[in-house]
């Protein structure tokens, strides 16, 4: 349920308000922007008569919120969130913020070699994966923990703030110390109980869409970090299983339009995962700034025929920064600026 009040509604009345909803047991938040208050009601609304409500000479309007996402809803905080990202912002409608890296880190010199190639490129964020969610046993699966510490020496040497994918509640602390934002990626869209656990971290969480997941689903598992306590959600479409089998998946650039009216969470477009072929990255990675996505998520590897994981798709730290120099334009056109 959304209750707003009339402008100029005085501080005290506001408190009041407040007071009154959370003496019925519902959990309320209060948004302030320059022209509104919106109350967001979280619990069971049912209880609540709209006619008493209504009866307050301060309230303007009730609304009852048929979806059934409430925090992430962006009828709930009408304006975007920008979330803070080891200093990089993303979300909002004035910056687009791209992060780069390999899929997986294979070594302290790749990983330092990879971050600055995309650094000079104009990346802000270093993407790699220390643990990898691969669909054969057999494929590598990731440097772990030394994984992570050879991103950690990467930042150190760049100055970028790094993400990396987080498949179990016991590697939390790990990531709690050393990575900037948490990954969850498709294959753990679902998993609520890592969900759970990462709604209960100090670091902005970046989800990724489930392989064959809807919008609205997609939107529950934000709900689900935010309902215990971690606010700090950035979504990522990265394509979802279709019938099609010319691209590694398809990417949803118009469930980029509706998330943005569905929820104030930033919404990233990873064009790599999408598609799977490095040679198509460019033109979508373009199409997904058309569409008004608030960042990218690209994987570029040093020596693509080589990469122990998704060579295919990575674009080299040439051709990334060849995208780049189009992307600032285009980012101009659009009146924003990199991040
Ligand atoms: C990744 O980002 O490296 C990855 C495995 O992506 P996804 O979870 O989207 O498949
Ligand atoms: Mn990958």
């Amino acid at each position: 349920m959304i209750i707003s009040t009339k402008k100029g509604t005085p501080k005290e009345e506001l408190e009041k308000i407040v007071d009154r909803i959370e003496k019925q047991g519902l959990d309320v938040t209060l948004i302030t922007g320059k022209d509104y208050n919106v109350f967001g009601l979280v619990g069971d609304t049912t209880k609540i008569d709209e006619r008493d409500v209504l009866a307050n000479p301060w309230i303007d309007n009730v609304t009852r919120v048929s979806a059934p996402y409430k925090r992430a809803n962006r009828l709930f905080h009408p304006a975007d969130s920008v979330i803070d990202c080891g200093g990089v912002k993303i979300g909002g409608k004035e910056k687009i913020a791209v992060m780069a890296g390999p899929c997986s880190i294979e070594s302290e010199e790749q990983a330092l070699r990879i971050a600055q190639g995309v650094k000079a490129g104009g990346a802000t964020l270093f993407r790699g994966g220390a643990y990898k969610p691969r669909t054969s046993p057999y494929s590598f699966q990731g440097l772990e923990t030394e994984g992570i510490l050879d991103m950690v020496k990467a930042r150190e040497a760049t100055g970028m703030p790094i993400v990396s994918e987080l498949m179990s509640e016991e590697r939390i602390p790990e990531f709690e110390e050393y990575v900037d934002v948490v990954q969850i990626g498709a294959r753990n869209m679902q998993n609520f109980q890592l969900l759970k656990a990462v709604g209960k971290m100090h670091k902005p969480v970046l989800l990724k869409r489930g392989l064959a997941n809807t919008l609205e689903e997609f939107v529950m598992s934000a709900e689900y970090i935010m309902a215990e306590g971690n606010e700090n959600v950035i979504l990522c479409e990265r394509g979802i299983r279709t019938f099609e089998t010319s691209m590694r998946n398809t990417l949803d650039l118009a469930g980029v339009v509706m998330l943005h009216k569905m929820t104030h969470l930033p919404v990233i477009v990873d064009p790599s995962h999408a598609c799977g072929h490095a040679w198509m990255v460019p033109q979508l990675a373009k199409a997904a700034v058309a569409a008004g996505a608030d960042g990218l998520m690209i994987e570029v590897h040093n020596d693509p025929a080589k990469a122990k994981c998704d060579g295919a798709q990575s674009l080299t730290p040439d051709q990334f920064d060849e995208l780049m120099g189009f992307i600032r334009k285009e980012v101009e056109f659009f009146g924003k600026k990199m991040n």
